[in-house]
């Protein structure tokens, strides 16, 4: 019988998929199947993702095969992850402190991607995350969190809200106290997250599994490696033309610049130059952009790779 699934885990060519709440193929006593691609998959150069919504043909009680990889609204690729419905950005406020050139750099990708953000600031109780919170402020989700309480921690039980019925990345530099954080927003989940970490993606040789998790308060979420491994540039290159529109806090501002093709990073008469002249736009975010724009402008059109 043909039944409609989503892929919670990926281990090489074998896939865990649970029955879709809204399968409505027959009354199941199974919620979760090992499922194999189809044959046909691999000369197609289809690989399924974790993440992805599938049809599977059940063979028997624990075993089925997937027939078809039904269409992505968005990807990314390292690690292999599909319909994401937001990517939280763990960022800490010191310890070390943030490389904001980098967090901006993955909010652009994310944009390009048709993504939405989240960015939590953490050892909040070590260092006050105003300075940075309020770049991002009005412009994404900021939240900011003392992964040292357990207990009344209004950021966590802010972040839990934000990830119900979703499906969330997470993501974030090393020492920001990811996995503090996943534990203490579900702490039945016991993530070994240096073990997943190790797993995902490092190099062709080793083996790449994927899991994503359930969370009680409904929703997904899948953790990822940190900035070093989570994704690359060379897939995710933003040509410089389309780059003022991975920065929201732009959109207001573009198209009313004295130039029709005004860059947005020195011209006169620039709308966005304007905005951060006035408060606006955070100095910072421009900044970030300008140095884009100049690393965008190295990027010839044959170099951006499709999907592979
Ligand atoms: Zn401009």
């Amino acid at each position: 019988m043909i039944r409609k699934g989503v892929i919670i885990s990926a281990l090489g060519d074998s896939y865990k998929v649970a029955l879709r709440e809204d399968d409505s193929s027959g009354s199941a006593s199974k919620k979760e199947y090992i499922c194999k691609p189809r044959g046909v998959f691999r000369a197609k150069d289809i690989t399924p993702y974790c993440g992805d919504n599938v049809l599977f043909d059940d063979i028997d009680d624990n075993t089925a095969v997937i027939t078809e990889v039904l269409k992505r609204k968005n990807e990314i690729i390292r690690p292999p992850l599909a319909n994401l419905d937001q990517i939280v950005f763990v960022i800490s406020t010191c310890e070390p402190s943030p490389n904001i050139l980098l967090l901006d750099k993955f909010l652009a990708v994310a944009e390009h991607k048709g993504i939405a953000s989240v960015i939590v600031f953490t050892k909040t109780d070590k260092c006050p995350a105003d300075e940075y919170a309020d770049i991002y402020r009005g412009v994404y989700p900021v939240l900011c969190v003392d992964n040292t309480r357990t207990a009344d921690n209004e950021g966590v039980d802010a972040l839990k809200a934000i990830l119900k019925d979703k499906f969330s990345a997470f993501t974030g530099n090393s020492g920001a106290g990811k996995s503090s954080l996943l534990n203490n927003i579900c702490p039945g989940l016991n993530l070994q997250t240096n073990e997943i970490s190790r797993k995902l993606g490092r190099g062709k040789h080793t083996t790449r599994r994927v899991d994503i998790y359930k969370l009680d308060c409904g929703g997904y979420i899948a953790d990822t490696p940190g900035f070093s491994t989570f994704e690359t540039s060379r897939y995710d290159m933003i040509m410089k033309d389309e780059l003022a529109d991975c920065f929201p806090d732009f959109a207001p501002y573009l198209g009313k610049c004295r130039f029709q093709d005004c860059s947005h990073t020195k011209e006169q008469g620039c709308a966005v130059i304007e905005a951060v002249k006035d408060g606006k736009v955070s100095k910072s975010r421009h900044d970030s952009y300008c140095k884009m724009y100049e690393e965008a402008k190295a990027i010839k059109p044959w170099e951006i790779k499709p999907r592979t």
